[in-house]
Formats: C-alpha cells, sequence, structure tokens
C-alpha cells in the first residue's frame, strides 16, 4: 500500500509543520490564522500534490513556469491556490498568468507591463507581492529596496493586477537567526510603502524550511515551506 504510505507521510509532515507554525505565532502574540503555509512542491510530482490536497493543504507554490504546466495539466480542484514564487521571464508571461493565481516575483516594471497585458486580455484579475532583494545579494533577483516605491507607484496603475504584500528570500545561512534583520527591514519596507502610498499592503511572503519560525516572529502571513513537508 505505498499510496496510503506516502499520504500518511505527507499528513503528518504537514500537521507537523502546522503545529510548528501555530506554535510560533502564538509565541509572538499573533493568531495563527494570520499564517498560510505555501507548500512548494517544486521538488515532487503531482502524486505528492494531490496526497497534500488530501491532507488538506490548500495553496501550493511552484517556481517555475514549464514545469507546473505540466504537472497542473490536470487541474487542481478550485479551492486551491497556486502561487509562482520563482523569477519570471518575460517570455513565460502567457502561461503563467493562464495558471497561477497568485505571483511573488513581480520585481520590475517591465513585468508589471506584461503580466498586466496578459491578465487584461484574460479578463483575469491577478494577486501579485513584489519581490525585494532586502540582503542586496548579486545573484538574486528582486528589485532593490530603494526602487520598491516606483515599482509599487506603476503596479498600483494597472488595472487587472492587485498587490497585496511583498516577498523575499533571505539568505541561506546555517543560523536562522541570522536570516532575521532581514525579515525585519521586509516589514519595516512594508511599513514605508503603506505610509507613502496609502495602499495596504497585508501580506509579507518570507520564511523557507529552515527559517519560518523566526519570518513569523517578524510577521511573516506567508511562509513558503518546501522540504519540511515533501523531503
Ligand atoms: C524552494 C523554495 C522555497 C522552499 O524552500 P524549502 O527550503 O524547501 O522550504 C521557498 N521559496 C522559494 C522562492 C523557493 O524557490
Amino acid at each position: 500500500m505505498v499510496e496510503r504510505d506516502s499520504l500518511t507521510t505527507v499528513g503528518s509532515r504537514l500537521a507537523d509543520v502546522r503545529g510548528r507554525v501555530e506554535a510560533a505565532a502564538l509565541s509572538s502574540g499573533r493568531d495563527p490564522a494570520s499564517v498560510r503555509i505555501v507548500g512548494v512542491t517544486k521538488t515532487v510530482g503531482r502524486d505528492a500534490v494531490d496526497d497534500a490536497y488530501q491532507a488538506g493543504l490548500r495553496d501550493f507554490g511552484e517556481n517555475r513556469v514549464q514545469d507546473s504546466v505540466q504537472k497542473f495539466s490536470q487541474p487542481l480542484p478550485a479551492d486551491a491556490v497556486l502561487h509562482l514564487i520563482g523569477y519570471l521571464q518575460t517570455n513565460k508571461v502567457r502561461d503563467a498568468v493562464a495558471l497561477f493565481d497568485v505571483v511573488h516575483s513581480l520585481d520590475r516594471i517591465a513585468l508589471a507591463d506584461g503580466l498586466q497585458h496578459r491578465a487584461a486580455v484574460l479578463g483575469k484579475t491577478l494577486t501579485v507581492l513584489l519581490q525585494v532583494n532586502v540582503a542586496r545579494e548579486e545573484q538574486k533577483h528582486g528589485c532593490a529596496p530603494d526602487d520598491t516605491l516606483t515599482l509599487l507607484n506603476h503596479a498600483l496603475t494597472l488595472p487587472s493586477l492587485r498587490v497585496v504584500g511583498l516577498m523575499t528570500i533571505a539568505p541561506l545561512v546555517a543560523d536562522p537567526e541570522a536570516a532575521r534583520p532581514v525579515f525585519g527591514d521586509l516589514r519595516r519596507l512594508r511599513d514605508d510603502l503603506v505610509a507613502a502610498t496609502g495602499s495596504a499592503l497585508p501580506e509579507l511572503s518570507m520564511g523557507m524550511t529552515n527559517d519560518f519560525e523566526v519570518a513569523i516572529a517578524e510577521g511573516a502571513t506567508m511562509v513558503r515551506i518546501g522540504r519540511a513537508i515533501f523531503a
């Protein structure tokens, strides 16, 4: 009964992660319901995705458009939400807008315009987060912190995009505490942008398997978790 076993495994890992998310929220005085788990399925096939859905997961994150088109050629049930969390090339915009509900990796004005164009063609409103390279790492994608207000102001003029917040990827470090300043900086940048534009930006997508508890303490509303659920 291999299928049953894998379902139990994904289900019990998900339950464990849920418990840790709740504990982290409660210990910083937050409502556990204010933190959404986005299960990152980029390393697993459709069977594991379906197991996770069976176990109650509703938010699924992928980082490559082409892989996702394959994996979700058979659509998930209507209450599932698909999140694109990886870098989005301009030539993948058409497929991305058709497939995904939420794009976490909006990091440049030309991409905002491309997403707007395709979303309008499909008559769809696309939920987006602005990806910020808070740690200013050379090799990382994401908008520079100083350019985020300009990108936000532009995105806010685009009628088919709904900007709900910011996303960042912390540098990979052994000690999750080392990522705390990055998460705090994203939250403070969000607060500054809300003050500057008057738009609500409730979502902070930050924290992965290694560091999600610290991210929750710093205000994460979406944690993107792969290995802890699907390894
Ligand atoms: C792979 C990935 C994750 C999940 O990382 P884990 O360490 O497996 O939890 C989160 N965010 C992004 C952008 C990723 O590419």
